[in-house]
């Protein structure tokens, strides 16, 4: 059995979601130990808890230690089952997290699958509802699967209650794919999303990016949605000739708007500056699927902790190597590839 120490690296919750998925898509049995010892709250939290109980009725999992606060789990999958599941963090935990942590067992499963999950779909520090749908998702299908996801409602920290429909077509195997080179920004759109909160604030937060970006009228929206609790989003889209990244700013009480849109407006313009394809987020999250595509590559900005971390725990479970070369003072490539000496599961 593989054992891994959730205290590593930067110790927090996606060491236990990258163990949970591959565990599911590879059959491995895992105990994961001292499970976000690196955080204030360590232990297994509801969203934590919400991705564990996903897996184990995917996997038809024998689980220990699921319980809210647990530090240590056992996983011990069985057969994918593929399906219709409904899945609930019960509060404004990420709704995507819990996505992301089963989704990489169903794009190569017997049979398609249909998901509703509830939760949070807009938390500050998870992937946003329009990351997933416009920059993840997209890049998985081009793996080969065909997975969509449609948005029924808003769900922003602290209410929660949102809500989001996943379908799934799964592919017999994942085809790798390379991301060397973003091409030409075809478009940079902008939305600002605000729900039981003043529509002022969008209105601000579409001025600064407007000057900030240079964009035009028509590449500005705002939206007034109907959620549990108030929210504010601030989302700006460049698509490019390769890809397309999202970026999201969060409306926060006591920080003014145009802070908000401030702050974004800066990180897009990194983005655009650097000229790398994929943004530091985005890295984080496409490596594990082109681990088990078994390689891929792609240009980035110099890695996060977080994904130092997480490409320890990917090649705890799969024979792969990653490398890591600096290109230039603000971009590296990295390469996936498998290990020459170790066969694929
Ligand atoms: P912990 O509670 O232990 O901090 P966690 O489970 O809340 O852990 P992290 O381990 O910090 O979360 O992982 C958060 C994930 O959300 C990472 O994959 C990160 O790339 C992703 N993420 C965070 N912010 C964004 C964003 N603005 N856009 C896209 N993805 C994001």
């Amino acid at each position: 059995m593989l054992m891994i120490d959730g205290s590593f690296g930067e110790g927090g919750g996606q060491i236990l979601r990258t163990a949970l998925s591959l565990a599911l898509a590879t059959g491995q049995e895992v105990r994961i130990e001292k499970i976000r010892a690196g955080r204030e709250k360590p232990g297994l939290q509801r969203q934590h808890l919400a991705a564990v109980e996903a897996a184990a009725a995917l996997g038809q999992a024998c689980v220990e230690g699921a319980e809210l606060g647990s530090r240590e789990i056992l996983f011990r999958p069985g057969p994918v089952a593929p399906g219709d599941y409904s899945f609930s963090v019960g509060t404004a935990g990420s709704a995507t997290l819990v996505l992301q942590t089963i989704l990489p067992a169903l794009l190569t499963a017997a049979a398609p699958a249909a998901l509703l999950l509830e939760g949070g779909t807009h938390n500050p520090l998870a992937p946003p509802f329009e990351f997933l749908a416009k920059t993840y998702l997209p890049l998985i299908n081009r793996l080969g699967p065909r997975v969509r996801a449609k948005l029924d409602r808003h769900g922003f920290y602290p209410a929660g209650g949102g809500k989001m429909r996943v379908t799934i077509e799964p592919a017999p195997k994942l085809a790798p794919f390379s991301l060397l080179e973003r091409g030409r920004v075809i478009d940079c759109r902008c939305a600002a999303i605000v729900a039981n909160l003043p529509r002022h604030i969008a209105e601000r937060e579409i001025k600064v990016l407007k000057r900030e970006l240079d964009l035009d009228i028509g590449a500005t929206r705002i939206e007034e949605v109907k959620s549990y609790g108030p929210g504010n989003v601030v989302a700006v889209e460049v698509e490019s000739e390769s890809v397309t990244e999202v970026f999201v700013g969060f409306g926060e009480q006591g920080v003014r708007a145009e802070i908000v849109a401030g702050r974004l407006a800066k990180e897009v313009r990194r983005y655009l500056d650097a000229e790398v394809p994929v943004g530091e987020h985005l890295a984080d999250q496409l490596l594990l699927p082109l681990a088990l595509a078994g390689g891929g590559s792609f240009i980035t900005f110099p890695l996060s902790a977080h994904t130092t971390t997480n490409i320890e725990v990917l090649k705890r479970f799969l024979p792969i190597e990653v490398k890591v070369a600096p290109i230039s003072d603000r971009a590296v490539r990295v390469d996936v590839e498998r290990a020459a000496d170790r066969d694929l599961i």
